[in-house]
């Protein structure tokens, strides 16, 4: 992180502004509108800055930068075409310790102005640190249409019923609940849909039968579980449904499976709770997962299970979500981005293909004994890709028992490791080459094993997805 992001308070606050022309001008227009105090110094000031300035509180003096302006001040903005004045302002600045924005300087500036989506009370800063102003200006216009005007004024109808929140429902854990419920229902919808009075009228209601002991409804003290298919490891893989329930969750449940970028996506204050997994080694039992599900909700959390993939492929998601039927807790499953989806897309192999495959299958390298059990007969057929899950340590027991089965030792497969991450990798050679191919390349999981036919597609194809760095 090269900047900090911070919200200055400049209610009646001393600003300077060195440089009187259109963009001082435009500057002074937002500082004027968070209250600052301007004081702009300048041979030349514009009628509209002078104006600003004296509505502000503030005074212009039409002369040029002296040293002794500084005084007093708690923020310095610079916006001069004469570069040595604005050297010497930042370098006085800077020794003052005072922050200072120089126009169009990044190397002079110690504070950097963003983008801003004002839905004030809410505002959102972006920035690119000076290193790509139009992409900022570009995700601003994004928010501006994702964050319709009226988040505002729902903003301000919260803003007015806080205390009487406060002192109505004591336990800070049931109040999030209560302005979760708010926001996420009819009266957040009632102000998006501009009805404001109305969502006030609701919000009144809603906290006069909390308030009255009549509200029965179990969301605010009951807490829920979302089982969370997270996907291969690229964050642009997550459903929207994901996204949102990670960002409401309080407390998470991660595995080795889910990526740091994912893993990012959560509420940033969510409590994180490791459960391990790794192939023999599970840090903590399935079990004591399921249990832990069932306690964290019965204590009237929002527990996200984030899994990687989807959930009910090779995920034991059916397990966790049992215990949770039997205790009546309630649960949402969110489908996810399964490996073999992201891997085969991430690296140009079509998992199905009307010339080479008409069916797919999944299927688990993994052995419980240390014998491959594998239904070998169905996995003969050329028309049929095959793809292994957790098939690293056994891979060369799979190619050969296919070979020594029936199938030609020509077949393509392609080992890929890490995908849709910034370290995929992939191999690729044919069931009978492969496990040599590998031997020397320090391969580490998760890896997944594709055989058949379309794995020759990836080099006609020749595409590559997976996000560098
Ligand atoms: N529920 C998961 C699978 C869990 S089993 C899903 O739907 O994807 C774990 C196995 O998934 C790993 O051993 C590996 O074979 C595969 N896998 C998961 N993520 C992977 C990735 N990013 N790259 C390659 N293989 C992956």
């Amino acid at each position: 992180m090269d900047f900090m992001p911070f919200f200055f308070d400049l209610k009646n606050r001393k600003v300077l502004m060195v440089g009187g022309g259109a963009i001082a001008t435009r500057k002074a227009r937002l500082l004027a509108k968070a209250g600052a105090r301007l004081t702009v110094v300048s041979p030349y000031i514009t009628d509209e800055l002078h104006k600003l300035c004296e509505q502000s509180g503030g005074t212009t003096q039409s002369r040029k930068y002296q040293s002794d302006d500084l005084n007093d001040c708690m923020m310095v903005i610079c916006a001069t075409d004469d570069s040595a004045v604005n050297q010497q302002v930042s370098q006085e600045a800077q020794a003052k310790n005072l922050p200072v924005n120089v126009v169009d300087s990044p190397d002079l500036c110690s504070i950097i102005t963003p983008a801003i989506v004002d839905r004030s009370p809410l505002m959102i800063a972006i920035t690119s640190g000076g290193d790509a102003p139009v992409l900022a200006r570009q995700m601003r216009a994004k928010l501006e249409v994702l964050f319709p005007s009226s988040y505002g004024a729902l903003a301000k109808l919260a803003s007015g019923f806080r205390d009487r929140v406060k002192h109505s429902i004591r336990s800070g854990d049931t109040r999030l609940r209560f302005w979760q419920n708010v926001f996420n229902g009819s009266v957040a919808e009632k102000a998006f849909a501009g009805h404001i009075d109305e969502a006030k009228s609701d919000l009144d209601s809603y906290l006069s039968r909390i308030e009255a002991g009549e509200e029965s409804d179990k969301s605010l003290t009951e807490g829920e579980v979302y089982l969370v298919g997270g996907g291969p490891g690229d964050p642009d893989l997550l459903t929207f449904k994901a996204l949102r329930l990670m960002q409401q969750a309080d407390v998470v449940l991660h595995d080795r499976l889910v990526s740091e970028p994912v893993l990012n996506m959560v509420r940033r204050d969510a409590e994180r709770i490791y459960v391990g997994k790794r192939r023999d080694d599970h840090a903590v039992p399935q079990q004591n997962i399921n249990q832990l599900l069932v306690e964290l909700a019965k204590e009237g959390k929002r527990v996200l299970r984030l899994k990687g993939g989807d959930p009910f492929i090779f995920g034991r998601g059916g397990e966790e979500i049992e215990l949770l039927a039997e205790h009546n807790v309630s649960f949402q499953v969110v489908p996810g981005i399964t490996a073999a989806s992201g891997c085969s897309t991430y690296s140009g192999i079509p998992l199905t293909h009307r010339d080479y495959a008409q069916s797919v299958r999944f299927i688990t390298g993994h052995s419980k004994s240390g014998e491959l059990e594998l239904p070998w007969d169905s996995l003969l057929d050329d028309s049929q890709t095959l793809v292994f899950y957790m098939g690293l340590v056994n891979l060369t027991g799979i190619c050969n028992g296919l070979i020594e089965r029936g199938r030609d030792k020509n077949t393509p497969a392609a080992l890929i490791e890490k995908g849709t991450t910034p370290d995929q990798r992939v191999i690729s050679g044919t069931i009978s080459d492969l496990p040599e191919l590998i031997a020397d390349k320090d391969v580490h999981a998760p890896t997944l094993l594709i055989v058949g036919g379309v794995v020759n597609l990836q080099h006609q194809l020749n595409w590559y997805q997976a996000p560098k760095r």
